[in-house]
């Protein structure tokens, strides 16, 4: 999987990071030195990368850190900030025509995954947007090209417009637009020829096509694996022919992602897709922020940080933490930790966006039941104020009473009461191991 070197030297600097008050100076120094050397390792142009350093110490440096936030998450927090920036920000979504057909036309080099990719996408805007698509085969060059298409368009059972390879690719191209129109088709995707260089015939010859269809979008394919030269073949492609967007193949592959970072930041024009296989439904609609997040390998944290910063009251957090360390939570208490739990999502979703979750063994079959909340809920509900603040006045027909009031039975209430008090006497036991220990924050 593309930036894993990346990842696992931003964790690196993070894990030295925890446990710190504050962020100072120097720590985003030495965060930010090994931020740079990750980037410029995987590939990413030198100058996106001096930018980004720079923008990310000026918002880092200083920061407040919010207690039940690690600074070192709140660094992560600005680095993914700025990578999903760099990368395009928001999710950009293929142009349409004002009036159908919208006109795709499919650029990039041989071998960049133009012809799969022409597949993968007509299948996409089938599957996902309910599209009747037409594909044209404009790659007379390469031998196997009009083949492949046919082969694709049989195997999606999506139509290909072809007239063979002794015919000018504009006049197939302006052919393959007027029979889109003819048949109702409300997307033509033109695959064009590649080289194996950018070259003044290719160049003059796309311009021609564009000029004879007027494409709504010209979608740039680039291969993933060869990292700075995708960068380079984009900005030669953008300045000559003008494109809309970009579709970054192989990004299953090995490949040190540096192209994806940089390579909007570069000519200006947005990621759309992504190719991820080989397969044709491996194409992805590309999101920038969750780009960021996979190459900071921290599944969804991010929005998981965001989550408990708008939902962690920080006075009732103090308070909490205070009653955990006399051992005086109640019941109420109880019920509170869990209302802001539940107000961060369901939990198996809050779960599944915890960093490392998939990894850990039991976490990827794990079911939490939200109804089981609701009836924790509805057992504490049933006791009395006395009752919730000092379980201990709960006797057997009062246990029973609240059985019944709840619409649970008496095991359920029982084993509740008898969680609780362990939970008491655990955190008693934590808060005893924590004394005298600096506060260093961490999820709470
Ligand atoms: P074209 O010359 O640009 O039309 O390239 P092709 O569509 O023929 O693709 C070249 C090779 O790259 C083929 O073997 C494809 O299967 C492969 N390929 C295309 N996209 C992807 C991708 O996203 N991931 C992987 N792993 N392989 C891809």
């Amino acid at each position: 999987m593309a930036f894993e070197s990346l990842a696992e030297r931003l964790q690196g600097t993070m894990d030295r990071m925890k446990g710190r008050g504050k962020v100072n100076e120097d720590d985003v120094k030495d965060m930010m030195r090994e931020v740079r050397l990750a980037l410029l390792e995987a590939d990413v142009n030198f100058k996106v990368v001096k930018q980004f350093v720079k923008d990310v110490r000026e918002r880092a440096v200083g920061q407040e850190v919010m207690e039940s936030l690690t600074p070192g998450q709140q660094v992560i927090k600005v680095v993914n900030e700025e990578l999903t920036k760099l990368m395009g920000g928001e999710q950009v979504k293929i142009n349409t025509a004002s009036r159908p057909p919208t006109v795709v036309m499919m650029v990039g080099l041989q071998g960049a995954g133009k012809t799969t990719t022409t597949g993968k996408l007509a299948l996409h805007l089938r599957k996902k947007h309910n599209r009747k698509p037409l594909m044209a085969a404009a790659d007379i060059y390469r031998p196997a090209a009009i083949d492949q298409l046919e082969t694709l368009g049989k195997q999606l059972d999506m139509p290909v417009f072809s007239m063979g390879n002794q015919v000018n690719p504009v006049e197939i191209a302006t052919k393959a637009v007027e029979q889109a129109k003819e048949d109702n088709h409300d997307y033509v995707i033109v695959d064009t020829a590649g080289r194996l260089h950018v070259d003044d015939n290719l160049m003059d010859e796309l311009d021609q096509i564009k000029a004879a269809v007027n494409p709504d979008e010209v979608l740039l394919v680039v291969d993933a694996m060869t990292g700075q030269d995708a960068v380079n073949v984009a900005e030669t492609f953008h300045e000559r022919l003008g494109i809309t967007g970009i579709v970054m193949t192989k990004l299953d592959g090995d490949t040190r992602g540096g192209a994806a970072i940089s390579v909007k930041a570069v000519t200006g024009q947005p990621i759309k897709f992504a190719g991820m296989g080989e397969k044709t439904d491996a194409l992805e609609p590309f999101h920038p922020e969750r780009m960021a997040s996979r190459i900071l390998g921290m599944g969804d944290m991010l929005t998981l940080i965001e989550k408990a910063q708008s939902s962690v009251d920080e006075e009732k957090a103090k308070e909490l933490e205070r009653k955990m360390r006399t051992n005086e939570l109640t019941f109420d208490d109880f019920l509170e930790q869990l209302s802001q739990v539940k107000s961060m999502g369901p939990l198996d979703e809050v779960l599944k966006m915890m960093p490392g979750a998939n990894k850990m063994k039991g976490m990827k079959n794990l079911q939490v039941d939200d109804k089981q909340i609701a009836h924790i809920e509805a057992i504490v509900r049933s006791m009395t104020k006395a009752e919730r603040d000092d379980p201990s006045l709960l006797n057997a027909s009062r246990k029973r009473r609240i059985a019944k009031g709840s619409g649970r039975n008496i095991q359920e209430v029982n084993r509740l009461i008898k969680q609780f008090e362990d939970m008491k006497k655990m955190m008693k036991q934590m808060s005893g191991m924590q004394k005298g220990k600096k506060k260093g924050g961490g999820m709470k």
